[in-house]
C-alpha cells in the first residue's frame, strides 16, 4: 500500500505539468500511467504549439496558449532538455475569394485586441517558406507560435516533475477508485495506493475514471490521424496550416445535442478539410487534421489520409511527388462543448481534472497543468479558470451518454 498526497491518474502532457509544477511547490505528488510515460495522444501528436500572444486582455485560451509557450522556453532553455522547441511561425494558407474575407477580418479583430498576426502575400510567405505555392491568394502568418517534438517534451514534463520529488510510476493502471473517508483508495495493476487528493488527468479516459468516482466526465474520444514522408533534407521550416476549416466551422461550428464542434466528419460525412503540419528535426513531413468520432478505435481512415495528403499539397506542391512512408492515429479529449475542463470535480472536495484540451492539448497542457497545480496548491481558483469549470456540466448530461461510445479503462 502507497500514500500519496496528491495522486494523478495519467501521464500526458497535463498530467505531466500538474505532476511537475505541484512538485515545484513542495507537494508530495505520485503519477499513475498506465503504459509509458507520453504513450498517447501526448506523444503522437503533431508537435504544433499555436500562439497569437497574450493580446491585450489575456483570457481562458491565451493563457493557455501564451503562457505554455512561456513553460516550454523554461523547460528547453532555463531547464536545459532538448525538445526539438523552437519559435518557428505558422503559416495557413488561403484557397479561396471566401476564406480570404474571413481571414482579413480575422486579421484585423486580432490585431484589434493586440494579438500578433498578419495577413500576407504568397509572395511575402514564399520569404519564409520557399515551398508555398506562389498562386495561393494569401496567408495567414503567425511570428510566434511554436514547435517542438511532443514525446520528448512530455517525458521532459515529467523528468521536471521527478527532479522535483515527484514519483513518476509507468505502467500502473488504475482499474477502481473508491472513497475512503476524506481519501481516495486507488487500485492499480500494481497494488493500491491512498491518496489524499485526486487528479484527473486521463486525456480521453477520463469518462471511464468518472465513472469509478460516480462523476460523468462529459469527454468524447475523437480521433486524429497523421502521415509522414520519409525523412527529407530540410525543406519546410514554419509550421503549416489552412484557415479553410477556420472558416468553415466559423459559418456551422458542427456542434449538436452529442457531437462537440470542430470536427472534419460527422455521421461519416465530411464537414470540412483541417490542416497542420510541419518538418521534424530527423527530416520527416508529418501532417494532420481529421477529427472523427469512431468510440475508441484508432485504426486509420486511408481516404481521409489522402484528403489530408492532397490539401497539404495544395499549399506546399511538392508534397506531391513524395510518398507516404507511415500513418498513424491518436485519441483526442474533445469536451461536449468543445472547451477546455480544470477544476474541481463536482461533488467531490479533494478530487480534481484537468482535460477537454481536445485538438491542442500539447500546445495548451503545460499551463493547463500549472494553473491547476496552483488552484489545488493555494486553494483559490485563478481567475481564468472560471470558463473550464468542471462544475458546468452538473445538470444536463443526458445527451452526451451516446455520443462517447464505451470507455474502456484500458
Ligand atoms: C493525431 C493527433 C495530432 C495532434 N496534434 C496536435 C498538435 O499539433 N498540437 C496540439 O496542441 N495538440 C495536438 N493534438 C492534441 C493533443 O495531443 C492532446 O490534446 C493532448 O495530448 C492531451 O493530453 P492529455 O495529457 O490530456 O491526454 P493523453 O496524452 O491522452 O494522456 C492521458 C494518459 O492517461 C493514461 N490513462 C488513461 N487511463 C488510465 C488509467 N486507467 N490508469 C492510468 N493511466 C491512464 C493514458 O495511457 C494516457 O497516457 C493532437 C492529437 C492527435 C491524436
Amino acid at each position: 500500500m502507497t500514500h500519496a498526497e496528491i495522486l494523478i491518474v495519467g501521464g500526458g502532457i497535463a498530467g505531466a505539468s500538474t505532476a511537475w509544477h505541484l512538485a515545484e511547490r513542495g507537494r508530495e505528488v505520485v503519477l499513475l500511467e498506465r503504459g509509458e510515460i507520453a504513450s498517447e495522444a501526448s506523444g503522437v501528436n503533431a508537435g504544433s504549439i499555436t500562439s497569437l500572444g497574450w493580446g491585450h486582455t489575456p483570457d481562458l485560451q491565451s493563457h493557455l496558449t501564451a503562457g505554455s509557450v512561456e513553460i516550454f522556453k523554461q523547460l528547453a532553455l532555463d531547464l536545459g532538455h532538448d525538445v526539438e522547441f523552437r519559435v518557428s511561425g505558422a503559416l495557413s494558407a488561403i484557397h479561396t475569394d471566401e476564406q480570404y474575407a474571413w481571414a482579413r477580418d480575422r486579421a484585423h479583430r486580432l490585431r484589434e485586441q493586440s494579438f500578433v498576426a498578419e495577413l500576407i502575400t504568397a509572395r511575402e510567405a514564399r520569404a519564409i517558406e520557399p515551398h508555398v505555392d506562389p498562386a495561393l491568394p494569401g496567408l495567414m502568418h503567425y511570428p510566434v507560435s511554436a514547435q517542438a517534438n511532443p514525446a520528448k517534451a512530455t517525458r521532459g514534463f515529467a523528468d521536471a516533475a521527478a527532479r522535483h520529488g515527484a514519483r513518476i510510476l509507468a505502467n500502473h493502471d488504475v482499474t477502481q477508485i473508491r472513497v475512503d473517508g476524506d481519501a481516495y483508495r486507488v487500485s492499480t495493476s500494481h497494488g493500491d495506493v491512498v491518496a489524499d487528493t485526486l487528479v484527473l488527468a486521463a486525456g480521453a479516459w477520463c469518462p471511464a475514471l468518472g465513472d469509478m468516482l460516480d462523476v460523468r466526465i462529459p469527454i468524447i474520444p475523437v480521433r486524429g490521424q497523421m502521415w509522414a514522408t520519409a525523412p527529407l533534407p530540410p525543406s519546410v521550416f514554419t509550421k503549416i496550416a489552412s484557415v479553410e476549416s477556420g472558416c468553415d466551422w466559423a459559418r456551422d461550428s458542427g456542434a449538436d445535442d452529442t457531437t462537440p464542434p470542430e470536427l472534419t466528419i460527422r455521421d461519416g460525412k465530411r464537414l470540412t478539410r483541417h490542416l497542420y503540419g510541419r518538418q521534424t528535426r530527423d527530416g520527416e513531413i508529418i501532417f494532420g487534421g481529421d477529427r472523427q468520432i469512431v468510440g475508441y478505435d484508432k485504426a486509420i481512415d486511408p481516404a481521409g489520409i489522402e484528403v489530408n495528403r492532397a490539401h497539404a499539397a495544395q499549399v506546399l506542391p511538392f508534397l506531391r511527388r513524395v510518398p507516404i512512408a507511415r500513418t498513424w492515429a491518436g485519441l483526442m479529449p474533445f469536451a461536449l462543448d468543445g472547451k477546455p475542463i480544470i477544476g474541481r470535480l463536482p461533488g467531490h472536495a479533494s478530487a480534481w481534472i484537468v482535460s477537454g484540451l481536445a485538438s491542442s492539448g500539447f500546445g495548451r497542457g503545460p499551463m493547463a497543468g500549472k494553473l491547476l497545480a496552483e488552484y489545488i496548491h493555494t486553494g483559490h481558483r485563478p481567475h481564468v479558470l472560471t470558463d473550464a469549470d468542471p462544475g458546468r456540466f452538473a445538470s444536463g448530461l443526458s445527451a452526451y451518454a451516446g455520443a462517447r461510445g464505451s470507455a474502456p479503462t484500458s
